[in-house]
């Protein structure tokens, strides 16, 4: 069976990347530096703890591994935090990301997915988004992704046969099924958690950051995806490169999306609970609507959603938070 390694395999996209990996029994070296991650998250195979900055130390794993592919997870990935720490986001999602490369390079591996992200396209022209669109990103989140993407680009001219495939994620929400892994941050900014923890009275309430926007109720709007609807675009997207597939980049949303406000009614309902709201200002950094054009997935890796349904997904986001194993 081939081998995969993927670094961020113990946080929360990673970790069920690497379920649906065992599952289908690849062998699988995790490499993460668990800053956000959690060992118990890592549901098969082998972790190893160690930062990508130790370029040495990785280098080692992976000639000892000798994998077929990299699936390329660990990252910072919040965009109000990377307005006020710029320097983070691009020594960790950018320079890290080359030495990675750098480590494919010299040890010969020629497959790599790339999580990246709908925030390189910044405030859409049009919506949805289709893939061609410029990149514009509005936070230095979505430019430290962007530059790896045309890091990419170049070292794909360069080298002909490597191959990559780099995925948009929209907004990932959501958790295993059977309650084994799911979201687990010390501070988590992410809506949906943020709603759920409020309603366990973890937080006194929920702000909505911006009711002034151009939409329909004035909150944000975002196209929120299943985390085992993505991480199964992974695996498919991994296959089709081992097929023979061209380097590509794809969106990852299910193409219409909800508002914030939305959101939080959808939240009280699942959880049964009404819990305290305030509007707030706008959050720096963040564009109105989000809405990927997902027809390029769809036709071209043949992947199709199976949980496109924000009830569900707050459900199952919920489940994990009232028994969380980590
Ligand atoms: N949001 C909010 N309150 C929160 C967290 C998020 O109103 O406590 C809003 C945020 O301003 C944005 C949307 O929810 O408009 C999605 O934000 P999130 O951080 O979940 O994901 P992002 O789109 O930034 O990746």
């Amino acid at each position: 069976m081939k081998k995969v390694l993927v670094t961020g395999g113990a946080g929360y996209i990673g970790s069920h990347v690497v379920k649906q990996l065992g599952e289908k029994g690849y062998e699988i070296l995790v490499i993460d530096n668990l800053s956000t991650g959690h060992k118990e998250a890592v549901l098969y195979g082998e972790l190893q703890v160690v930062d990508l900055e130790e370029k040495d130390k990785v280098q080692k794993l992976v000639r000892d591994f000798q994998p077929d592919a990299v699936m390329h997870f660990a990252a910072s990935i919040e965009v109000e935090e990377s307005v006020r720490k710029p320097l983070k986001y691009y020594k960790n999602n950018t320079s890290n990301t080359i030495n990675l490369l750098q480590i494919l390079d010299e040890e010969n591996i020629n497959y790599f997915i790339f999580s990246s992200t709908a925030a390189v396209y910044g405030e859409p022209e049009k919506l949805p988004v289709k893939e061609d669109f410029p990149l514009n990103p509005i936070n230095p989140y979505g430019q430290s992704k962007a530059f790896v993407e045309k890091i990419l680009q170049d070292f794909n001219n360069a080298k002909k046969d490597f191959r990559y495939i780099s995925l948009r994620y929209f907004n990932v929400a959501g958790a295993d099924e059977k309650g084994r892994i799911g979201q687990s941050y010390k501070n988590p900014t992410h809506l949906i958690t943020r709603a759920l923890k409020t309603a366990k009275g973890e937080y006194e309430k929920l702000y909505i950051f911006g009711t002034d926007y151009p939409t329909p109720d004035g909150s944000c709007i975002r196209d929120f995806i299943h985390v085992d609807d993505l991480a199964d675009a992974h695996i498919v997207a991994l296959e089709y490169l081992f097929n023979g597939g061209e380097s590509d980049i794809f969106n990852l949303g299910y193409g219409h999306g909800y508002s914030v406000k939305e959101v939080v009614n959808m939240a009280k309902k699942v959880t049964g609970i009404d819990f305290p709201v305030e509007e707030a200002p706008r959050r720096a950094g963040d564009p109105a609507v989000l809405i990927a054009d997902n027809t390029k997935i769809r036709q071209k890796l043949g992947w199709k959603p199976k949980y496109d349904d924000l009830e569900y997904i707050i459900k199952t986001a919920w489940n994990w938070e009232l028994n969380k194993r980590y």
